[in-house]
């Protein structure tokens, strides 16, 4: 399906921000926030891209200062081509964002709801695509229902809906699943990979590692403020995958790792030595035999799974 919207052709980059920083005034008497220090990121036009850190790393201001809901404290952040200080309502134009919080009109029908938005940003009746786009997220059925009686996930579906009336390039999800069940997280999926496949570009923060390995072209990692990674989803998941086993030798450390293991990349640890392993290129039983093999008596064993802080730290070589 062609998205029927995407109509401005931009070279390569949809988003370009340039040393954006965002330092919140405190309350009063309070020590002011720095939420981000300033960075550079490019999200290239027509990907699926992934904003990852841990709750307040700063995903919600960098995508409120696209959207033109927080004021950056300095940089400069191009939508599509189009600075947002220079020309902030084109800038708008070009970005459609699906919010965070669940804010819907209780008494309007997704139908209605859509129709005032495209009013709102002066889609003239005859480009509407309301319905194409109620078909789109799957609300046909609900067109008509009031909003109050639509479940969680319908509403997130009708939010999405909402910031593609206007037919922007650009979609940005605030952590579209949090809070949805299984089942509606799926729904939730296919519509972005579909929206995607259609030419839009999608921006999404979340803080499941889970979501962003299904759905991503390229993942960026915010961490207090700073952006401590971005890569493409394939080189970020081998390290994410990485496990870890320990074994612990009868012999103690060794006083020389034999070459074999040195080359599987054991590393000495107090009591024995540790190995790291992708495990779709080797398992524990695999690294057991070969320690076997040189030698070595092994008295216990154990594994580990680094978590994403770990995956962080070793992308960024301790840099976070
Ligand atoms: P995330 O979306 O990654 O959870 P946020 O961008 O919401 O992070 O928040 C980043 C930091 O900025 C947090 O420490 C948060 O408390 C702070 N912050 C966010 N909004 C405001 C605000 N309006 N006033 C002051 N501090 C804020
Ligand atoms: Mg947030």
């Amino acid at each position: 399906m062609q998205h029927p919207f995407v109509n401005r052709p931009v070279a390569g980059v949809a988003i370009a921000a340039r040393g954006v920083a965002k330092t919140y005034t405190g309350p009063r008497g309070g020590a002011p926030k720095q939420a981000l220090t300033g960075f550079d990121l490019d999200i290239p036009a027509g990907t699926v891209f992934g904003l990852l850190g841990p709750n307040g790393a700063g995903k919600s201001t960098f995508i409120n200062i696209m959207a033109g809901t927080v004021i950056k404290s300095a940089g400069t952040v191009s939508v599509w081509g189009t600075d947002i200080d220079e020309n902030p309502r084109q800038a708008r134009a070009n970005i459609g964002i699906v919010p965070q919080e669940l804010n819907i009109d209780a008494y309007f029908t997704p139908r209605e709801t859509l129709e005032m938005q495209a009013g709102l940003f002066g889609v003239p009746a005859s480009e509407r695509r309301t319905d194409e786009i109620l078909e789109m997220v799957g609300l046909t059925k609900q067109a008509h229902s009031y909003a109050r009686r639509l479940s969680g996930g319908m509403r997130r579906r009708l939010l999405v809906a909402k910031a593609m009336v206007h037919g922007p390039p650009i979609l940005v999800l605030d952590e579209p699943t949090a809070g949805v069940d299984v089942a509606l997280r799926q729904r939730l999926w296919d519509n972005i990979k579909s929206l995607n496949a259609a030419g839009v570009t999608i921006v999404l923060t979340t803080h499941y590692l889970e979501e962003a390995e299904a759905l991503c072209d390229n993942i960026a990692i915010l961490n207090q403020g700073r952006l401590i990674a971005n890569q493409p989803k394939d080189v970020m998941m081998a390290g994410a995958r990485a496990k870890e086993v320990r074994l612990t030798l009868a012999g103690g450390t060794p006083a020389d790792l034999p070459g074999a293991l040195a080359e599987m990349g054991a590393r000495p640890v107090e009591g024995g030595i540790s190995v790291r392993y992708d495990p779709e290129a080797s398992s524990v039983g695999a690294i057991i035999a070969a320690v076997v093999a040189a030698g070595l008596e092994i008295s216990d064993v154990t594994t580990d799974e680094p978590d994403l802080e770990e995956v962080f730290l070793e992308i960024t070589g301790g840099a976070a």
